[in-house]
């Protein structure tokens, strides 16, 4: 009898219920991962986020071989392929039983259900473990017991959950066995992206990411979080979307790297995030239209967006004539991946003074982003467009100017991604206004668009 431990979106030994399942007793333990191309590019992965995932994949790869645990990799186009090529892994290596980690979204859903019948047919064991959340996914619900649509009052019991249930960590496997060559990686070199060479791919790199963030800018990051020059935020978002790192360990080492007895002590303003990812979670869960990218509010559905063309075109390349929201499309160029605050700035920019449907924006950014993850981004772009449940009000639009002021008081961040005005002193650099000789004029008029805006929601559901 052998035991299979299937790899999807958690590519770690540390703290993976899943793998811990299948090392529990003494039967061979081997491992899989699927990857599926033509799946990946529906979903709009971009190169930087596969990228990071197949150098995390290699090194888990290796990290398993060292253990005695062989990991196939056995590449197919698409979800639908899933059952065959399980079924033949199965057969060819005498396997009985398969554990997995849970996936969330609509069709991952709809696969394990069929997947499971398929198997249990063939007489093997298919079993599923919570996975990817502090909180699982159905554990909160309000007085009425429907889900918890408004992230307050989720906060407030996510925070009571995890005083009264402190993260314990599923240990990484002890060896199995005498150690085996690493497998060899397919050829996926089309996925390949110098945009991320600033990110190592693996576990280790990603603790390391980690545990610096804690060492070095925990203590700041409530007060500094908010200014993009400034590298106050942990940037393991990526380990997080690839399940390269858990949210629990990110709770764990909180607590035992600041020696605080409890970790809303040590660093609440930080792991409230950790709570607004596990929030956008459950509502991708419970809500399985967001899956679909329909709007959390249906209403909106009926919002008259403006055709994307030109205007699109320039948000994207960074070419807008507003300095802040180009500073941030540049750095998502550059990097594949954007500050927080940024991503609000853009996203409102795009969905309120461009009026362009919020789905363009969410698409692009999923073939950009290093850390694009369904929930998140979809909760980001439908917080930004008032179109989600508890997002901004539809009339509190940023104006990306003002954003500059603040949170880039001294234009670091825009001199050093717009340098074609970065000899401007004073507001001129936040609002250059067509006056430098390349670099454009504002595409739109902040003020008039900002107004077009409010009226077009106000005129929701009168007509
Ligand atoms: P930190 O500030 O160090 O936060 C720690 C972790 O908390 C992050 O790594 C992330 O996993 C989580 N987190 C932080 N802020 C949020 C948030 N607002 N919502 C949900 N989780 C959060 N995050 C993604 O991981 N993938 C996306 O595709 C994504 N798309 C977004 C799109 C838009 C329009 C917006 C407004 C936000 C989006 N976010 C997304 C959320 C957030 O911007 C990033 O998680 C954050 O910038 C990552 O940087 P960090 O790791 O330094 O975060």
């Amino acid at each position: 009898m052998t035991e299979l431990i299937w790899f999807r979106n958690d590519l770690r030994l540390g703290d993976n219920p899943a793998l811990t399942a299948a090392c529990a007793g003494n039967a061979a333990v081997e491992a899989c991962f699927l990857p599926a191309p033509g799946q990946w590019a529906e979903h709009d992965w971009s190169p930087n986020r596969t990228d990071l995932l197949l150098r995390s994949l290699d090194q888990l790869g290796r990290d398993l071989a060292a253990l005695g645990i062989p990991l196939h990799i056995r590449p197919i186009d698409r979800f639908t392929d899933t059952d065959a090529e399980l079924l033949a892994l199965c057969r060819e290596r005498g396997i009985t039983r398969i554990h997995a980690n849970e996936e969330y979204a609509f069709n991952e859903r709809n696969r394990d259900h069929r997947l499971t019948r398929a198997l249990n047919h063939q007489g093997i064991a298919f079993h599923i473990y919570r996975d990817q959340t502090v909180v699982p996914v159905d554990q909160l619900k309000t007085g009425n017991g429907t889900p918890y649509t408004v992230f307050t009052p989720y906060s407030r019991q996510w925070w009571r959950w995890v005083e009264s249930h402190p993260p314990r960590l599923h240990p990484a496997p002890a060896a199995r066995g005498a150690p085996l060559p690493p497998p060899t990686l397919p050829e996926l070199t089309a996925w390949r992206s110098e945009q991320v060479d600033w990110l190592a791919g693996g576990e280790a790199a990603a603790h390391r990411a980690l545990e610096g963030f804690i060492d070095q800018r925990l203590g700041a990051y409530a007060d500094q979080r908010n200014y993009p020059a400034i590298p106050a935020t942990s940037q393991i978002s990526p380990y997080l979307a690839l399940g390269v790192l858990s949210p629990r360990q990110c709770l764990v080492a909180v607590q035992q790297r600041t020696g605080a007895e409890s970790p809303a002590s040590a660093a609440h303003t930080w792991l409230n995030e950790i709570a607004w990812r596990d929030f956008y979670i459950q509502l991708l869960y419970q809500f399985p239209r967001l899956s679909r990218h329909q709007a959390f509010k249906p209403e909106t559905e009926a919002l008259p967006w403006e055709p994307a063309g030109a205007n699109l075109e320039a948000w994207k390349a960074g070419h807008t004539g507003i300095p802040l929201v180009d500073a941030a499309m540049r750095q998502l160029h550059a990097t594949g991946w954007m500050h927080n605050r940024l991503r609000m700035v853009a996203a409102m920019f795009l969905t309120k003074n461009l009026f362009v449907d919020w789905r363009l924006g969410e698409q692009y950014f999923m073939q950009q982003l290093v850390d694009g993850y369904l929930p998140s981004n979809n909760g980001g772009w439908q917080w930004s467009a008032s179109t989600g449940t508890d997002a901004a009000p539809y009339f509190r639009i940023f104006n990306p100017v003002t954003q500059s002021e603040r949170f880039d008081p001294e234009g670091t961040f825009i001199r050093h991604w717009v340098p074609e005005i970065a000899h401007l002193q004073g507001k001129k650099l936040f609002n250059p206004n067509g006056t430098v000789a390349g670099y454009p004029a504002p595409i739109v008029d902040l003020k008039q668009s900002r107004q077009r805006a409010i009226e077009r929601f106000k005129a929701l559901g009168k007509g």
